[in-house]
């Protein structure tokens, strides 16, 4: 299974933008929203300020509520979101990025673009039935999200961090064991 690049990257960003909100948030200031626009670069308009902020930062709810969702109630949450927003998609080419949809136009909110993009990609999800490839991070105390987009399924932790303090554990406690 492969999703297309920008599926991917649409998927990794609004995955971002949820476990941003888990404890330490690292969605705050307007210096972490930039370092968040450095990682995942939005074409369109940008404001880079406080609102725009608060805007993604409301959003997050939202984006895990439709990527965790069971796959037919996701389907709704999509279709909700496609209705709640003015759509005029069209395909367009940008810096290194070849041809893909742009379902809203560049002008508006980028809350409203993102949430957009992550329902578009959604689809793709939906269509394949790939849903399983977002859950809950497998750490006992983490309820960021883990985006397995591997062809061998190996990943279960929503970081590096997680996957290695969970190998530590299963170390002690084989050690214990024995
Ligand atoms: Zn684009
Ligand atoms: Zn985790």
């Amino acid at each position: 299974m492969n999703f297309t690049d920008d599926t991917e990257e649409a998927l990794r960003s609004a995955v971002w933008l949820v476990n941003s909100a888990e404890e330490p948030e690292t969605l705050e200031t307007l210096a972490d929203y930039d370092a968040f626009l450095a990682d995942f670069p939005y074409s369109g308009r940008l404001d880079r300020d406080e609102a725009e902020l608060a805007e993604l930062r409301d959003l997050r709810p939202r984006l895990r509520a439709m990527l965790l969702a069971p796959r037919d109630e996701m389907a709704e949450l999509v279709n909700v979101a496609l209705a709640d927003t003015q759509i005029t998609p069209r395909l367009v080419r940008h810096e290194g990025v070849d041809w893909h949809l742009h379902a809203v136009a560049d002008e508006r909110p980028l809350a409203e673009r993102v949430l957009i993009e992550t329902a578009m990609a959604l689809i793709d999800v939906i269509r394949a039935d790939e849903g399983s490839r977002i859950s809950i991070c497998a750490d006992d105390t983490c309820q960021a999200l883990a985006l397995d987009l591997s062809r061998n399924r190996s990943k279960l932790y929503c970081s590096t961090t997680c996957t290695n303090r969970n190998a530590v554990a299963a170390y002690r406690a084989r050690r214990a064991g024995a």
